[in-house]
C-alpha cells in the first residue's frame, strides 16, 4: 500500500488536488472519502467532479444516499452513507451495481461501511490542520 500526505493550505489547494486525482481516474475507480464533518469531503468530491468535467450542478447526496452525474469524462456516482444504518439500504439503492457500472464512485463516510467497500478502493482521509483553512489529506492506495 502506498500512502501520500498533502498539506492543503486553502480550498484552492483542495480544488487542485481534486483535479489532479481526477486526471488519473479510470472506469471502475472507487474512492472513499473519510474525516470529520466539515473537513472537506464534499469540497474534494466537487473538485474531482470538476476534474472529470462534470457540468451539472451538484446536489447533496445526504438524503438520497447517491447522486449520479453523466456529463463528465466518466459517469460519476457520488455517495454519502452517513445516514445508512443498515447494509440493506445500500443493497436497495443498488450499491453493488454502481461499483461495477464503469464509472467513478466517490463515497463520503465510507469508513462507516468499510466491510462492503471493494478491494482496490483508494482511501482518502481529510483532517483539520492548524490554521482555519488548512487541511491535511492522506491518500492510501
Ligand atoms: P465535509 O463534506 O467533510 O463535511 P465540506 O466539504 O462540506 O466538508 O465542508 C468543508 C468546509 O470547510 C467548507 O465550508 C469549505 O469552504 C471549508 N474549507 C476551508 N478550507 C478548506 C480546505 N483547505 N479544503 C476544503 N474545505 C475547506
Ligand atoms: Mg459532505
Amino acid at each position: 500500500m502506498e500512502e501520500k500526505t498533502y498539506l492543503l493550505k486553502n480550498t484552492k489547494d483542495t480544488l487542485s488536488l481534486g483535479k489532479r486525482i481526477a486526471k488519473g481516474l479510470e472506469p471502475g475507480a472507487v474512492i472513499a472519502l473519510t474525516g470529520p464533518l466539515g473537513a472537506g469531503k464534499t469540497t474534494l468530491a466537487q473538485a474531482i467532479a470538476r476534474g472529470l468535467c462534470v457540468t451539472e450542478r451538484m446536489a447533496s447526496p445526504t438524503f438520497t444516499i447517491v447522486q449520479e452525474y453523466r456529463s463528465g469524462r466518466l459517469p460519476l456516482f457520488h455517495f454519502d452513507v452517513y445516514r445508512v444504518s443498515d447494509p440493506d439500504e445500500l443493497f436497495e439503492i443498488g450499491f453493488d451495481e454502481y461499483l461495477h457500472a464503469g464509472g467513478v464512485c466517490l463515497v463520503e463516510w465510507a469508513d462507516l461501511i468499510e466491510d462492503v467497500m471493494p478491494e482496490g478502493t483508494v482511501w482518502i482521509r481529510l483532517e483539520y490542520g492548524e490554521a482555519e483553512d488548512e487541511r491535511v489529506c492522506t491518500v492510501k492506495c
